[in-house]
């Protein structure tokens, strides 16, 4: 377990490297962010048929009327997490898988939730081929988090929700950051939440768009 670089030699080298200046020039400053966007493969995590649009900085579209977030809302939210390379982290919304295997690179381990099956399989065996081992996919409704392994330094969801799940406040540790998106169905707002003592801290970051998070604690599907 824990973070090690990607090995994988690939022609898109150069391709990232543009990407993570162009995540810079838009006021992406943690490093181990920009250094994870700079070695993970995001081209294999993006169907065939936009392969060629992997490393432009948009959101893309992925299996079952899914999207693969804008890699600059990824960058931010992780940079929101602060991590330093010791947390156990939580994502929820997998996807595609390509902001988990960023977190593999920034976190201890990293317990990924995804509810459409078919997204998980193949989330998980990109990550597999990748070689990252820190990464454990499971599916579920995230809204709940994940008891058994609870709790997370750090938790990060990838879908809009009306409001912060209860569940994954209660699975936050002290001194915990969330990240998450909070908003209607049309818009949100991307919101940093820190558990200070016995105190919840509310930081609104920027205007994003996500799909919705459907759940118990999310929308209603
Ligand atoms: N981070 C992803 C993009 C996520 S899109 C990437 O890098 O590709 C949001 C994802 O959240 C979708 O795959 C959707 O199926 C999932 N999702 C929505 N509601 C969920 C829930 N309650 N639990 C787990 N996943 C959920």
């Amino acid at each position: 377990m824990g973070a090690r670089p990607l090995d994988v030699p690939d022609s898109f080298g150069g391709y990232r490297q543009r990407l993570v200046e162009e995540l810079q020039d838009k006021g992406i400053r943690d490093l181990a962010v920009l250094k994870a966007v700079s070695v993970v493969p995001r081209h294999r995590f993006v169907a065939e048929a936009v392969r060629h649009r992997a490393y432009e900085d948009s959101a893309l579209p992925i299996a079952a009327g899914q999207t693969i977030s804008q890699p600059w809302v990824q960058a931010r939210s992780l940079q929101e997490l602060r991590l330093s390379g010791g947390e156990k982290v939580l994502e929820v919304g997998v996807g595609s898988g390509y902001q988990t295997a960023l977190l593999s690179q920034l976190a201890y381990a990293v317990v990924g939730i995804e509810r459409v099956p078919a997204l998980a399989d193949s989330a998980r065996s990109v990550i597999r081929e990748l070689g990252i081992r820190n990464v454990t996919i499971v599916m579920g409704d995230g809204t709940l988090g994940w008891r058994s392994l609870a709790p997370f330094d750090a938790i990060v969801v990838a879908a809009a929700s009306p409001e912060v799940p209860a569940p994954l406040l209660q699975q936050l540790a002290p001194g915990g950051r969330m990240v998450i998106p909070i908003g209607d169905r049309d818009e949100q707002v991307l919101t940093r939440v820190e558990r200070v003592g016995d105190q919840v801290r509310v930081t609104p970051l920027s205007g994003v768009r996500f799909v919705p998070l459907l759940g118990e604690f999310g929308f209603a599907g």
